[in-house]
């Protein structure tokens, strides 16, 4: 596969010939390096969408989704080698990466079937003097960032409902995982959509590329995921320009268990929620708010499934936790766990980092946590399960609450009503309601407070990458 920068339907290195070292984390050893865009390059890239924008959103929405569909299909084809290739440059489990890569070619799908059902609304004025037009047409030029934890996924939940709508993209990947969405960029080169409607722009210089493109007045859109540090860097970069901003960022979910839900089922939902992605999920069960009556029990049996787990090589057979993406990802999480001991925790599995090679943490469960842990704040990215225990639902719904976070919270309880009235409770954009994994292209996926603005997925996500217009008649 090429590892230079795809601009203008053309594969071609940096303007200055740099290029970015990516790193194998199952042992820290250079695996490949790609081609690191210049401010020039990225110029470039928005020329080259800026050119194919007019063909490309007059283009039939029949035609536009076919692209999509032979893309879905030559993905859904090659899911194998797309898993391994993410697990060569995330690290993560194949099972997860096999996982990720079914979940983004699916975008690909849904957004193959939205593009034909872009739908306008004619109402009749209030006054009855006339009647209210509103047609939708796609937003123009858009820049998408994504991050390095699901590298196929992000990248495809984006370019699917962009190109749907009629936008053309240029995405710029983590430099951590690039080759992924270089991948991603040759299946549409294969599939036949015109030259410029979808760019890939790895760089190394990530703040001076992207704000460069956010002060072309060419650039409508901006799609960013990531955290949240970088969302309020880049909303600023985007006030200059005025640019349409969707905003994926951090979270801190809540894992809310009710003593009268079927415990089997929470400790396997809590595996999910927490464990997918080995905890380097924006979703990821952060932490665990257990009834005092079944907090003993609960943590008994997690602690039991997390150190059941086989740590190793993502790519080697029967391994179920690869190792983190990089060395301070490591370090992170093994800072935040010691900090979270001493602050009185104990320790009821795991702890402390494996040797390398490799950038591995052990599964971990954390006991006793006191209310103002770090951990209990933080984004943790990793195998770390801290449990708090609580005595009413009032109490549990305002220790979920408690976080400048809104993505997700998660709720098991046998009791349907109080599941209802807690998930309306929670102050976040998604609930999994007796559900460890609520990631599903057909739903709209974001969340509220500092993790985010806008929704990917679904319906929602199509109308992200559009502009309505008002006609104001009369007939
Ligand atoms: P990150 O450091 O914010 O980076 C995300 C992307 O932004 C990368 O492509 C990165 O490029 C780029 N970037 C970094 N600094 C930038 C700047 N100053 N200007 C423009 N672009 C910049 O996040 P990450 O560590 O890759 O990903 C983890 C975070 O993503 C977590 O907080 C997680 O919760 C969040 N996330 C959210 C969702 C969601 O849907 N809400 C989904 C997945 C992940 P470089 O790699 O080149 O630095």
């Amino acid at each position: 596969m090429s590892t230079d920068l795809f601009i203008g339907g053309r594969w071609r290195p940096a303007s200055d010939g740099s290029r970015i070292d990516v790193l194998d984390p199952a042992n820290g050893e250079k695996l490949a390096d790609v081609a690191s865009a210049t401010v020039d390059d990225a110029i470039a890239a928005v020329d080259a969408a800026d050119t194919a924008l007019a063909g490309w959103s007059a283009t039939a929405p029949r035609k536009r989704s076919e692209v999509l569909r032979r893309v879905f299909e030559l993905m859904t084809e090659r899911v194998e080698e797309f898993a391994e290739l993410i697990v060569l440059e995330n690290g993560k489990a194949l099972a997860d990466a096999r996982a990720e890569v079914v979940y983004a070619a699916e975008f690909f799908r849904w957004y193959a079937e939205e593009a034909v059902r872009v739908l306008g609304t004619v109402q009749a004025a209030p006054s009855g003097s006339n009647k209210i037009m509103v047609v939708r047409k796609p937003v123009g030029v858009s820049v998408l960032v994504t991050p390095w934890n699901f590298p196929a996924a992000m990248a495809t939940r984006k370019i699917g409902p962009a190109l749907a709508a009629g936008c053309t993209v240029v995405l710029k990947p983590a430099s951590d995982t690039p080759l992924t969405a270089l991948a991603i960029a040759a299946l549409f080169e294969e599939a036949g959509a015109p030259a410029g409607v979808v760019n890939v722009l790895p760089s190394s210089r990530s703040g001076s590329v992207v704000s460069a493109m956010l002060d072309d007045p060419r650039v409508r859109k901006l799609s960013f995921t990531g955290s949240t540090e970088v969302g309020q860097v880049l909303l600023a970069a985007a006030a200059r320009t005025i640019v349409n901003c969707s905003m994926e960022l951090g979270g801190n979910a809540p894992f809310l268990v009710f003593a009268d839900a079927d415990l089997d089922a929470a400790v396997e939902g809590a595996m999910v929620a927490k464990m997918r992605n080995g905890g380097e999920a924006c979703t990821a069960a952060n932490r665990f708010y257990v009834e005092e009556s079944v907090a003993a029990e609960f943590t008994r049996r997690l602690s039991e499934a997390m150190s059941a787990l086989t740590i190793g090589p993502g790519l080697n057979e029967g391994v179920q936790l690869g190792p983190l993406v990089n060395a301070a990802s490591r370090d992170k999480v093994a800072e935040l766990v010691e900090q979270t001991v001493r602050a009185g925790a104990s320790l009821v599995t795991g702890g402390s980092p494996l040797e390398g090679p490799g950038f591995y943490y052990p599964p971990t469960v954390l006991a006793d946590v006191p209310a103002d842990a770090p951990v209990l704040r933080e984004e943790i990215f990793g195998p770390v399960a801290p449990v708090v225990t609580f005595t009413t639902e009032e109490e549990a719904v305002r220790l979920a609450n408690d976080t400048e976070y809104g993505l997700v919270s998660y709720v098991y309880t046998g009791d349907l009503g109080r599941g209802l009235r807690v998930s309306e409770a929670l102050d976040s954009g998604m609930v999994g309601l007796n559900r460890g994994v609520v990631s599903e292209a057909a739903a709209p996926f974001g969340g509220t407070k500092q993790s985010g603005i806008g929704r990917e997925g679904g319906h929602e996500g199509l109308l992200a990458f559009t502009e309505s217009t008002y006609i104001a008649l009369s007939w």
